[in-house]
């Protein structure tokens, strides 16, 4: 197993199909999960965006929530720190999540 790429198949001969696109690839250019480098960084992407996403609502509903309710008149940048924190760490949780979506969702059968 030396000189293998971390969560790549070793070089074993016979045909192998990509999960996901199912295009032929040799064994080493697969993960563990039978997907290709190709597909691994369109579904990265893909799930990058619905990451971005989650976080803007999340930190636009605090953010509407802290400026309604709470209608902070001190320590302000304290506030927007906490919009700025939801923001990165529900994007990063929307990006994990949906990226595993998408991999268990064309998982090899
Ligand atoms: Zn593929």
């Amino acid at each position: 197993m030396i000189g293998l790429r971390a969560g790549r198949l070793p070089d074993i001969a016979g045909d192998f199909s990509c999960a996901s696109c199912e295009r032929s690839c040799r064994s080493t250019e697969l993960d563990r999960h039978l997907w290709c480098e190709e597909c691994i960084a369109a579904a990265r992407a893909g799930a990058k965006r619905v990451g971005w996403k989650v976080g803007g609502g999340v930190a636009a509903a605090l953010a509407a929530w802290i400026f309604l309710v709470v209608q902070p008149t001190i320590l302000i940048g304290g506030w927007i720190g906490a919009v700025l924190a939801a923001f990165w760490l529900c994007s990063r949780i929307g990006t994990e999540f949906w990226y595993g979506h998408l991999r268990f969702r064309k998982r090899p059968r």
